[in-house]
């Protein structure tokens, strides 16, 4: 008989402020709220009032706007062991029964370390990226080999085993929730589903701070830099593009730096690099969202 779960502790040092995510404040008190409180109770406790886990969440929402971030970072903050990121496409496979055969592993494997550990109590997460690619309406593989079908099988069969999946916690992602098995979707299976959409102005202000905290802490950054209106300047941008943009702008600042001879004046204590508001205007000529423009209200 496996021992109940015993539950996870929230780390002291952990602060939201510290955890690189910008402007989803809501989103991360909801899915920890929903998916992972009922783990900080005592087993005992949760036993007496009737609280039982949540087996697995759905996280849907366009791509980079942080899906993978939030499950890591709440996996850090309950000192669970670093998530397991499964890649649909990557699960596929043209043998047959091979792809069953995977899924089927990676629970194994969950459990096999927990029990290494000697420590069943340890919150094990699957991340189950572009989960689309696999789990999509059974009957829907359009004359295909019929994988996506006994993928799905398998992956509930892991999900209502008789064995309670005490301490392991499955994070399906997906950019096409209307595309995933409604099975896989029901009550004791992917039982939380949260969108996380494209951040707002104040969320995309909150995200340019995060992907230049270090620039403006050591002095590379100019102070024309605008931060409030590259916020507003980046409509529809997610925060991977956020981030992307932020590369962009140094690599301007290089080059002005390269062209300029002053390169061997930079060395690992010497900063006198400077990332200018003309460096992220031309940045913003050349990063542009995936969904929309940067001055375009999508629907
Ligand atoms: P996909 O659907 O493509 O898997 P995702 O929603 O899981 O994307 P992430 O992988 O979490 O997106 O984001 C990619 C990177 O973009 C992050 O590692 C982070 O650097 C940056 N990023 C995305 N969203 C945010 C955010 N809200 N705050 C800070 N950084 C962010």
């Amino acid at each position: 008989m496996r021992r109940p779960a015993a539950n996870s502790v929230i780390r002291p040092d952990f602060k939201f402020e510290d955890m690189g995510i910008g402007g989803l404040d809501k989103e991360f008190s909801d899915i920890f709220r929903r998916a992972f409180a009922s783990r900080i109770v005592p087993p005992g406790l949760a036993e007496k009032i009737g609280i039982q886990h949540v087996r697995g969440i759905l996280l849907f929402g366009p791509p980079g706007t942080g899906k993978t971030l939030i499950a890591r970072q709440i996996g850090k903050m309950l000192n669970a062991r670093e998530p397991k990121v499964i890649n649909g496409p990557e699960v596929l496979n043209k043998y047959v029964g091979q792809s069953e055969e995977n899924i089927r592993k990676m629970f194994a494997d969950a459990e096999k370390e927990q029990k290494e550990r000697g420590d069943e109590s340890d919150l094990h997460i699957i991340i189950f990226d572009e989960l689309d690619a696999v789990c999509k309406q059974r009957g829907s593989t359009g004359g295909g080999t019929g994988v996506g079908d006994s993928v799905v099988n398998q992956l509930l069969s892991k999900l209502d085993g008789v064995e309670q999946l005490n301490n392991i916690l499955l994070i399906g992602m997906t950019n096409r929730k209307d595309m995933i098995d409604e099975a896989l979707l029901r009550p004791g299976r992917l039982e939380v589903h949260m969108e996380i959409s494209l951040p707002d102005e104040h969320g995309r202000q909150q995200i340019l701070k995060i992907h230049t905290n270090k620039m403006r802490t050591n002095g590379t950054m100019a102070p024309d830099v605008d931060l409030p209106e590259l916020a507003r300047l980046t409509r529809n941008f997610s925060g991977a593009e956020i981030q992307g943009l932020v590369k962009d702008a140094s690599s301007w600042a290089l080059q002005r730096h390269i062209k300029a001879g002053t390169m061997a004046a930079l060395s690992d204590d010497v900063v006198n690099m400077k990332i200018r508001m003309e460096d992220f205007m031309r940045a913003l000529d050349e990063v542009h969202p995936l969904f929309g423009a940067n001055d375009e209200d999508l629907e």
